[in-house]
């Protein structure tokens, strides 16, 4: 095909190729090319600069038995900036086709940067679609801290998660949490297997072939590291929340008895966090849990968190349902921001065992402070090894300090503005920025702001300070 071979070319051809190609159409537009990353302090080639996307639409058809996949996804975005060229982030995988507003694009791949050169530069404002057929076997990414993420093979399926780079091992697109979208998310399996994402099922619908698509539409924006497809054999169970959310629990069979418990106070939880929180920010709730061995980690892929193999705590399932506030949907604006997800959710598991029987917050925290893993297992990590806003590179971003030390920063401002205040601040924060992204300067502001007082003392020991707080 015509766009396969112009992607061979090597890049200055490219450029040759299309300067020549604008100064023959006359085009009244004239765009530049969006910037192939979002600087992000950690992660800068991540996203792409020049547009927003609105929603993704991917149709995945995946067939275990040869870790194929084909996919199509049709990305409607919005020009930021008139646009010669824009990027999508990709890893691995063969591009067929690129459209633009139904028109043949040009495209080139570079590493993880797919460039691609609509036929018409697009004016500043104007919402636009991209169409992109790819195909083949989708592979892992290990992280700095050598953790993998991507595309991941389990006993008889695959998972798909990306926190904080993986998702551009499953599909094109702007993949930094600070560009939010819809989607639609349509995953055709062989007969007899379960296709899971985020959001709701709208549709189950086999073929005359036999293979069975299934729909899930999630209306919320959502980070891309947060969308998940899960393909396997699952037992699903489904119910409501006392207060009348959806639940889509799917569960691998040989972990079902060892998670049935845990995943049973689910719904009460859903209802203590509301309260904790305010309202659910999204549609539907429910749980993943993945073959024994599949992750690493259990992650808060959005509505619907997973879990490798049956979790192994209560506080575990209440950590990942806490984070659909803290992180879903008030979503770090970057990478350095990862306190804002995980100190938020530790502290929440500090919560709900304080409301439950169990060590409260205050004796959480002094557990951190002396080592003592009676009280908290973890206490004996080194919480304090840097500071939870400055995790030293990005290997760092999911370390004990960014966990332990973020969830002693809200406890001391617990210490310092009373219960009351500090509820509020919780349920405040969540509202203020609910579906959006937030910085860590914007929740100290926010905080001093809501509570009245001057929190500048555990900004500067707790979250900013290089020496172990005492
Ligand atoms: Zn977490």
């Amino acid at each position: 095909m015509e766009h396969r071979a112009l992607s061979r070319l090597a890049a200055p051809a490219v450029a040759a190729l299309l300067a020549l190609t604008t100064g023959c159409t006359g085009s009244a537009v004239q765009g530049r090319p969006g910037a192939s990353g979002l600087r992000d302090p950690y992660f800068p080639k991540a996203g792409n600069g020049g547009y927003q996307v609105d929603h993704y639409e991917l149709d995945l058809d995946y067939d275990p038995a040869d870790g194929r996949l084909h996919g199509t996804a049709v990305i409607t975005a919005r020009a930021e900036q008139g646009l010669s060229a824009f990027n999508l982030d990709l890893s691995g995988l063969e591009v067929e086709e690129v459209t633009v507003q139904g028109a043949g694009a040009r495209y080139n791949r570079s590493g993880n940067e797919l460039t691609v050169r609509p036929a018409e530069d697009l004016e500043k404002g104007e919402v636009f679609r991209t169409e992109v057929d790819y195909s083949g076997k989708p592979k892992a990414l290990t992280d700095a801290d050598g953790a993998k993420e991507g595309w991941i093979t389990t006993g008889d399926g695959a998972v798909g998660v990306g926190e904080p780079v993986g998702s551009m091992t499953w599909f094109p697109g702007n993949h930094h949490p600070s560009d939010k979208a819809a989607y639609d998310i349509t995953l055709t399996v062989p007969k007899g297997y379960e296709a899971v994402s985020n959001g709701e099922l709208r549709s189950r619908t086999t073929r005359p072939d036999g293979r069975t698509a299934f729909a899930w539409h999630s209306p919320e924006p959502m980070a891309s590291y947060l969308a998940t497809a899960v393909v396997g054999k699952y037992e699903v169970a489904t119910g409501r929340t006392p207060s009348g959310v959806p639940l889509y629990n799917a569960v691998a069979p040989g972990e079902a008895a060892a998670s049935a418990a845990k995943l049973a106070r689910l719904p009460e939880m859903v209802e203590w966090a509301g309260a904790r929180f305010g309202p659910y920010p999204f549609g539907t709730a429910g749980a993943i849990v993945l073959p024994a061995g599949s992750l690493t980690y259990a992650l808060e892929t959005q509505t619907r968190p997973v879990f490798s193999g049956a979790p192994s705590s209560e506080e575990l399932v209440l950590h990942e349902l806490a984070h659909q506030w803290f992180g879903d949907s008030v979503s770090p604006a970057s990478w350095k921001d990862m306190w804002l997800n995980e100190g938020f959710a530790t502290y929440a598991e500090w919560l709900w065992t304080e409301d439950h029987g169990g060590p409260t917050a205050q004796e959480h925290f002094d557990a951190f402070l002396t080592g003592d893993t009676e009280v908290d297992a973890e206490a004996g990590s080194d919480w304090y090894a840097f500071a939870p806003a400055a995790p030293p590179g990005p290997e760092d971003i999911s370390g004990d300090p960014v966990y332990h030390r973020g969830a002693m920063v809200l406890h001391r401002i617990r210490q310092e503005v009373g219960d009351e205040k500090f509820s509020a601040l919780l349920g405040g924060w969540a509202a203020e920025h609910r579906h959006g992204n937030a910085t860590t300067a914007a929740f100290t502001a926010y905080a001093q702001e809501k509570t009245g007082h001057d929190l500048k003392k555990v900004w500067d020991v707790w979250l900013y300070g290089q020496a172990r707080p005492r």
